[in-house]
């Protein structure tokens, strides 16, 4: 089937990339458990090697099963090209990889996965770079952050631990304007609910860990490129406008255009860093990515039911959850992700840390996991587990404080869940 803008989305997240296998005329995408390719001759050979032919030569770079979900997820997200890796974490190091060289850094939303916050407060330290942590709602502040080493801007759409939706229009304005690339972390929303490119994005980055897999079974990461920004446009970006050393002075923008970002990711990054994902894990995105709209939708409805409930129950103290009416960001997501504002929210006990121990030690259905995006619902205590590394000023800015338990809500029956809430809240008191 040949991907064209005229089919809608649950069409593509089926189809998109994949064609019957030439060979055997197999229908489901084989899982190609090949680590090489044979060459059909050695100038065959030393085209791929030179990048004049674009082909399969070894999985650490390239693999026709991954290649699938790549074009995929690009079609999704309404990008040129996608480069698929390791984990979501492997995909923020492969983003900022071209971006960045000692003394450079990122301007950071504060409201952050909490494994996010650690890498880059900490270990992008190991080398060169730095982070600036800024709140994304302070859109001076995030003006004045914005220094002449700084080489990109990141956020999440729907932030983890939930509940905060980033105005990406209003970010990217300020990026473009900077002349800088905007990155977003999709993870949470997905491309069925937010496609971050329509709002000014240069790079989308997931975590397919969680709802693009969506049943909890492998870890995985994907880089998607919108294709519009001008690498060239001045001497910040020379791994991708400069001549590249280790090929022959190949220079990525002028040589692969709108794709440069692409092929750098896989001809520099997956080559050296070496953050590749495998083609089992590929396959079981594929599945996932089949039934992903449903999915969402279903996880977003039953999310906005219990949210609702929760919020009335006396012993909450507070939900955030931007699909409900006291939500701050309750405009702003009809916005962002008019379907709905997803599956993931927080609430906070007015019993404490305490009361939150007992609470996740209560509930049946819930499984307490350092996990999101799950077909099964989830929950954890974020301050004693993900964002335990994190002051306590930390944790409260990333929407994590003491108090609060995050709610992963999966596609099962709302009234199974809300009965489990219910008695796991009275077993709390
Ligand atoms: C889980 C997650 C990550 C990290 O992804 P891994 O696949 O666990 O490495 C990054 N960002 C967000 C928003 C996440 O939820």
């Amino acid at each position: 089937m040949e991907d064209g803008p005229t089919y809608g989305f649950d069409t593509l997240q089926i189809h998109a990339g994949s064609r019957p296998d030439p060979v055997t005329g197999a229908r489901q995408t084989p899982i190609y458990q090949s680590t090489a390719y044979v060459f059909r001759d050695a100038e065959h050979a030393a085209s791929l090697f030179n990048l004049q032919e674009v082909g399969y030569i070894y999985s650490r770079l390239t693999n026709p099963t991954v290649s699938v979900l790549q074009e995929r997820i690009a079609t999704l997200e309404g990008g040129v090209g996608a480069v698929c890796c390791s984990s979501g974490h492997a995909a923020q190091i492969m983003a900022l990889f071209p971006l960045m060289s000692p003394g450079c850094n990122v301007i950071a939303s504060t409201r952050l996965y909490g494994g996010t916050v650690t890498q880059f407060s900490q270990t992008i330290k190991r080398f060169g770079w730095s982070a600036k942590f800024v709140d994304f709602d302070d859109l001076d502040a995030l003006k004045n952050a914005i220094d002449e080493n700084t080489r990109a801007v990141f956020c999440e759409a729907i932030a983890n631990p939930g509940g905060y939706i980033t105005d990406l229009q209003a970010i990217s304005s300020i990026s473009d304007k900077a002349g800088l690339p905007l990155i977003v972390d999709n993870t949470t929303a997905t491309p069925y609910l937010c496609r971050p490119i329509e709002y000014g994005a240069t790079i989308v980055v997931h975590s397919t860990t969680k709802y693009m897999t969506g049943n909890g079974t492998v870890t995985g990461g994907c880089i998607v490129d919108s294709g519009k920004f001008d690498w060239s446009a001045n001497q910040k970006f020379p791994s991708l406008s400069e001549p590249e050393p280790a090929y022959h002075g190949l220079r990525f923008h002028e040589t692969f255009g709108a794709l440069a970002f692409t092929f750098h990711g896989i001809a520099v990054g997956l080559r050296d860093l070496g953050m590749t994902m495998n083609p089992q894990a590929a396959h079981y995105t594929l599945m996932g990515l089949e039934t992903l709209s449903l999915r969402m939708q279903r996880h977003s409805d039953n999310a906005l039911k219990i949210a609702s409930w929760l919020e009335e129950q006396e012993t909450v103290e507070a939900v955030t959850y931007a699909g409900l009416k006291s939500s701050p960001y309750f405009d702003r997501v009809k916005k962002v992700c008019p379907k709905g504002a997803g599956g993931l929210f927080t609430v906070a006990l007015k019993g404490g840390y305490d009361s939150c121990v007992k609470f996740v030690n209560a509930l049946e259905i819930f499984s307490h996991v350092a996990n999101l995006g799950d077909s099964r619902s989830l929950v954890i205590h974020t301050a004693s587990t993900t964002h335990r590394q994190l002051t306590v000023e930390q944790q409260i800015a990333a929407g994590s404080a003491p108090n609060v338990v995050r709610i992963s809500i999966g596609i099962e029956d709302p009234e199974d869940l809300i009965a489990d809430l219910k008695q796991a809240l009275s077993a709390a008191k």
